[in-house]
């Protein structure tokens, strides 16, 4: 049956039938933690328990890094033309596509995104990924330097070797083929860590990519919880880390790169992104929908959630009139439903988390919806999302990343004032501004201190071309483009004297 005819019953019927993996994935094949521990993986839909998890603590991180090294050294992946590793990866995208309602309704499960997220934008943009790095890989050559007449000089690029990813649970697979995709197709060895929140598709795609014709060792994927992205990331045999996750934790990798070997970091951090709407704004009624979608989309779970909407004061009252009205598309209801625009939040702890900053924003700002939890099915983590109104671009709401459906709009009155409080944060991810006039556009969008600025929309960009990623505390380095095979490759000068 074709995805888009699927409906609530066919998901649920669906459900039924999976048999869920939760081992470790090392040397190609699946196997149990060395302890034998296990987690339970329980769906954020309703709480039903889904699956154990190997725990993996020391001893598997070292079992999955010596079958990477063992790979990489015996040059069964980086020793390959390119072009056949483009063919092997290109046939990887192709059975995740295959499989695409499974991973899609696994992403769901795990993670409480609507199933018409998983199946629109998650798994085709994984499957997009993959194939956007293969076609990429066969294209991508070195330089031949100018130098003295008697020699040749050669910028070339190799892989580093081998690349631990870890990543979150907002985006489960996505994030990580952000990370695996290049890095795979540069020859590299991945050890990829899921977030113990949502393990599932990384395990399963694990099987595809042996399918697909990825040798035993090249792809490996280690579950368990932080303690095992520490082990990477402390682990002298790692070469690369490349993580996407909390600031606080970014600043960790960080120092276990520093404590062991420096392996090269690259931080995907947090955000706190500021969307500017200037009077002049040319389409109020867009502004105000992709407002909405910017911060409720994915339960406001987004690193790039435009979740600052900084507004000029004249148009203030009418716009957040408006914006109330938007973001009712957003009640939080079934992600199995394929109508259902906001499903739910990952956990009982980011629940209590995003709460929390619920009860702090009712002390220091004015509620104007939401505000509490939603019954949508028993067991289950749903908010409704929320809108505070404040003066204060220093409240903690307006500050702190809350990763979730809530939203704090600060009035402005002039744009110098916007650009002051759009800059004012740690984080430097992503900002917007919608303007008519195209010197603003300009002026605005150069003064915003953030990886990307869109003008007159948001969060547009899908298309793998643009680098993303952030300034200042929101990380280094860019996932996305040819930028990213930069994180993946070490360069080598060869000097060649003529005779
Ligand atoms: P997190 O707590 O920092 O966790 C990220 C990953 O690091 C998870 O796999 C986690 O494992 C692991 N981890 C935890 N402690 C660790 C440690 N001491 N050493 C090594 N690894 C450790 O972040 P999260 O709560 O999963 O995700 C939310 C954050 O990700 C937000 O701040 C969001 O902005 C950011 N994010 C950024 C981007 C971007 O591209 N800039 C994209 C998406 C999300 P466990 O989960 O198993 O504990
Ligand atoms: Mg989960």
């Amino acid at each position: 049956m074709e995805t888009e005819t699927k409906d609530l019953n066919d998901w649920q019927a669906l459900r039924a039938t999976l048999a869920i993996e939760g081992r470790a994935f090392i040397d190609g094949r699946y196997r149990h933690a060395r302890s034998d521990e296990t987690f339970d993986c329980a769906s954020p839909i309703d709480g039903a328990w889904l699956a154990h998890i190997a725990s993996c603590g020391l001893a598997d991180a070292d079992d999955a890094v010596a079958a990477a090294r063992r790979a990489f050294d015996a040059n069964i992946w980086a020793g390959l033309n390119p072009r056949a590793r483009k063919a092997i990866l290109l046939r990887w995208a192709a059975l995740i596509r295959e499989h695409g309602d499974e991973l899609a309704l696994l992403e769901t499960l795990d993670a409480g995104k609507p199933i018409a997220d998983t199946t629109s934008v998650d798994v085709p943009g994984v499957a997009y990924c993959i194939e956007w790095f293969a076609e990429a890989i066969d294209k991508f050559g070195g330089d031949i330097a100018p130098a003295d007449h008697h020699l040749v000089g050669l910028v070339t690029r190799e892989p580093i070797g081998v690349v631990a990813a870890v990543v979150p649970w907002n985006f489960p697979l996505l994030m990580a083929a952000w990370k695996f995709a290049p890095a795979l197709a540069a020859g590299n060895s991945v050890v990829l860590k899921p977030s113990e929140k949502s393990p599932l598709t990384a395990i399963r795609v694990a099987q595809l990519a042996l399918e697909a014709g990825i040798p035993p060792g090249v792809f490996n994927v280690l579950p368990g919880n932080g303690d095992a992205g520490r082990a990477l990331a402390l682990h002298r045999g790692v070469d690369c880390i490349a993580f996407t996750g909390s600031t606080p934790v970014g600043k960790r990798i960080m120092q276990y790169a520093a404590e062991s070997n420096l392996k090269r970091v690259w931080l995907e951090l947090g955000g706190k992104s500021p969307n500017i709407v200037l009077p002049d704004c040319p389409d109020m009624d867009r502004a105000v929908k992709t407002a909405a979608s910017a911060i409720f989309y994915n339960m406001g779970e987004m690193c790039t959630a435009g979740s600052r909407l900084l507004v000029h004061r004249d148009i203030k009252e009418a716009f957040l009139d408006r914006l109330v009205n938007a973001a009712r598309r957003y009640a939080p209801a079934n992600p199995l439903d394929p109508a259902t625009a906001m499903g739910a939040i990952i956990d009982q702890s980011q629940l209590d988390r995003v709460l929390g900053f619920i009860e702090a924003g009712r002390q220091e700002a004015n509620l104007v919806l939401g505000g509490s939890r939603a019954q949508v099915i028993d067991g289950g983590f749903y908010i409704e999302p929320t809108i505070f109104d404040t003066t204060d671009g220093n409240a903690l709401i307006a500050r702190e990343e809350i990763f979730g459906p809530v939203l704090s709009v600060i009035t402005f009155d002039t744009i110098d004032e916007a650009v002051r409080l759009a800059n004012a944060s740690d984080y430097g991810l992503a900002a917007a501004v919608w303007t008519a006039d195209l010197n603003t556009a300009h002026d605005v969008s150069r003064r915003l201190r953030a990886g990307t600025v869109w003008v007159n929309c948001y969060d547009e960009g899908g298309d793998m071309n643009f680098p993303f990623g952030g300034y200042r505390q929101s990380g280094n380095g860019r996932d996305k483009s040819l930028h990213a095979l930069d994180k993946y490759t070490e360069l080598k000068s060869t000097l060649i004297r003529l005779a």
